[in-house]
């Protein structure tokens, strides 16, 4: 069906809707965002692209070394800060790029040339049949598609999936930047200890560092999933581990907790004339670093599907059908990744002597592994 000339809402101005706008207008479509805050907003600080991400990014016309440093390494180092593996990235290719949130939304909104946004437009129902959202303040708007790019509290999820709260994964995460060093190696180090891991990288070419701190937890009884939190119950967390850690934490002045919620992959993706994408559909721990890669996925893959499609049913279906056991399989894959970097004693020691083992047989093999996450193109070599 042609996209020309249809009209979209998109609920959430975040990486999945703007993408979805940016994908959607580039093939005709009136798009507007409806986005609750009063801007564009800077939180989480810095994300990893990858490069099934970033042919996305590129196909919406965007150079991704515009937005980010590319990554020339990965480390796993031990609590102690001795280096497991060292992972070398290819210089060639879509790569992988250490990207300020701010900066990829900022590259988004420029994009979204003929997009209208509306900011402090709240959402609080919609209705599934006739595509009609109704705003916080009372009036409602109509369209011929409704996107769900509103996050893990999305108001379109229930109305497709029946109501079901975010469950506690057990997992809470610090976040917290702190000022980089120009000659600081453009690579991710993840520092393995038991029941928790810290992941750091350069963002704005050395200019910041951003320290994404996980821990196990039982329970998380705070009000609200995101909050300021104390430098000190950071570094008290980390208090045991070495390398550069503790010069790191030394540095944090403020900090945020989150407590890691997620809901399970949606059943289902659409309805009527209305459809989920990214977090709305699918949230997913960032042990893979891949909830933002999958939400430009999606939306690329429904602007392209919609497109293709001889009418709209069967777009947002083959849309679904293209889309959902790959993140379910992306999920899984991050909620491993969890257990494997928290290993204890006796297990950690000999997992890490095997993953070192595995590298100098098959050199990147634990990045290989990966392949069918990073090497996948939804974009189908399209240029912008
Ligand atoms: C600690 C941590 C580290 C991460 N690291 C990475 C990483 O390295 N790489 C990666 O790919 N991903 C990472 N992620 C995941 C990534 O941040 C998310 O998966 C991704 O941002 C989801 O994008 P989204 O657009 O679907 O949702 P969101 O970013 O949540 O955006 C939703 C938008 O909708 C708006 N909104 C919500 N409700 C309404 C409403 N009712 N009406 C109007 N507007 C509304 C919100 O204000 C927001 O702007 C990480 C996540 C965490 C927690």
């Amino acid at each position: 069906m042609t996209l020309a000339g249809k009209s979209v809402l998109v609920v959430g101005g975040g990486i999945g809707g703007l993408a979805a706008a940016v994908a959607l207008r580039a093939r005709g479509a009136d798009v507007t965002v409806l986005e609750q805050a009063g801007a564009f907003r800077e939180v989480g600080a810095g994300i990893q692209i990858s490069p099934n991400g970033a042919r996305v990014v590129q196909a919406l016309g965007i150079d991704p070394a515009q937005i980010g440093q590319r990554a020339q390494g990965v480390s796993l180092r031990n609590a102690a800060g001795t280096r497991v593996l060292h992972m070398a990235l290819p210089n060639t290719g879509a790569g992988f790029h250490l990207v300020h949130r701010a900066d990829c939304v900022a590259a988004l909104a420029a994009r979204a040339e003929g997009v209208e946004t509306r900011f402090n437009a709240q959402v609080v129902a919609v209705d599934v049949q006739n595509a009609q959202v109704t705003l916080a303040h009372g009036s409602t708007l109509e369209a011929d598609l409704v996107v769900g790019a509103d996050g893990l509290h999305s108001v379109l999820r229930p109305a497709l999936n029946g109501a079901a709260k975010p469950f506690f994964t057990g997992q809470v995460a610090w976040r917290a930047l702190i000022p980089g060093r120009p000659d600081d190696a453009a690579e991710a180090q993840v520092f393995m200890g038991p029941g928790r891991h810290l992941v750091s990288y350069p963002l704005r070419g050395g200019a910041l560092r951003n320290i994404v701190a996980v821990e196990e937890r039982k329970a998380w009884a705070e009000e609200g999933w995101n909050h300021p939190d104390s430098p000190e119950n950071l570094r008290r967390a980390f208090a045991g581990f070495g390398g550069p850690v503790p010069d790191w934490l030394a540095q944090v002045d403020k900090v945020y907790l989150w407590g890691l919620f997620r809901h399970k992959v949606a059943a289902q993706w659409h309805g009527g004339r209305a459809v989920l994408l990214g977090d709305a559909a699918h949230p997913t721990l960032p042990f893979m670093a891949q909830g933002a890669n999958m939400a430009l996925e999606d939306a690329y893959t429904l602007a392209r599907e919609l497109d293709h499609a001889p009418d709209l049913p069967t777009g947002l279906a083959a849309y679904q059908a293209a889309r959902r056991n790959r993140v379910v399989r992306v999920v899984e894959a991050a909620n491993r990744n969890a257990r494997n970097y928290h290993l204890r004693a006796p297990l950690a020691p000999l997992a890490h002597m095997a993953l070192r083992l595995s590298q100098r047989v098959v050199p990147n093999a634990p990045l290989r592994q990966f392949g069918w996450i990073y090497d996948h193109d939804v974009t189908q070599g399209a240029k912008p």
